[in-house]
């Protein structure tokens, strides 16, 4: 069994906070694990939660379509949330919930080794890096401890406001035009550097 597979099977068989009493499924990362990517999102939702796998509603499907716009396709990227288990009703994931299953992503990380990881939303923004307003700070290439990161809007936003879909297929086109350039050896530009 890969590392990635016993992470899996742990995220399957967790108990380590409540969301695994209102779970239907917990919802590990999902995707190429030589990936050059990893995408972050918030949690796993409705649908998420009925099939056990990450960003497979309506919100995945936009990301889908951002990445086919650019000729990426979902089993070549690696596609995970900060928490793994739906919080009941879609709210928030509490920080209890975030720093108890943020162990899990770090792990993932550690493992993949991606060039870069792409945050999509403001829950991830503010789990992983502590930001807040994503909007304001979208389309950045942020560094920190020697990672680079992308921020993008989450791809559910872009349900609501029709305008975003534009926003984030152009981010995620920007977000591999510093991939092909980090893959050259090209310098890219960061737009922030965080210090831990
Ligand atoms: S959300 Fe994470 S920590 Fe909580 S039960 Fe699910 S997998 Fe475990």
């Amino acid at each position: 069994m890969s590392k990635l597979e016993k992470i899996k099977q742990q995220v399957v068989e967790c108990t380590k906070c409540d969301l695994c009493k209102t779970r239907t499924n917990s919802v590990p990362g999902k995707g190429n694990f030589k990936s050059d990517v990893i995408f972050v999102g918030e949690a796993p939702g409705r649908n998420e939660d009925k099939n056990g796998e990450p960003f497979v509603g309506a919100a995945g499907k936009r990301l889908s379509s951002a990445l086919e716009e650019i000729g990426v396709t979902r089993d070549s990227v690696y596609i995970t949330n900060v928490v793994k288990c739906r919080p009941p009703n879609n709210r928030v994931p509490n920080t209890t919930e975030r720093s108890t299953c943020v162990d899990y992503l770090n792990q993932e990380i550690a493992i993949i080794e991606p060039e870069i990881i792409c945050i999509l939303g403001n829950t991830a923004f503010n789990s992983i890096l502590g930001g807040s307003e994503i909007t304001k700070y979208r389309g950045k290439v942020v560094r920190k401890d020697n990672q680079l990161y992308f921020l993008t809007v989450h791809p559910a936003a872009t349900i609501y406001n029709q305008e975003l879909i534009k926003v984030l297929n152009g981010d995620i086109a920007k977000l591999f035009y510093t991939i092909a350039q980090l893959k050259e050896g090209k310098k890219v530009t960061v737009d922030i550097e965080y210090s831990s």
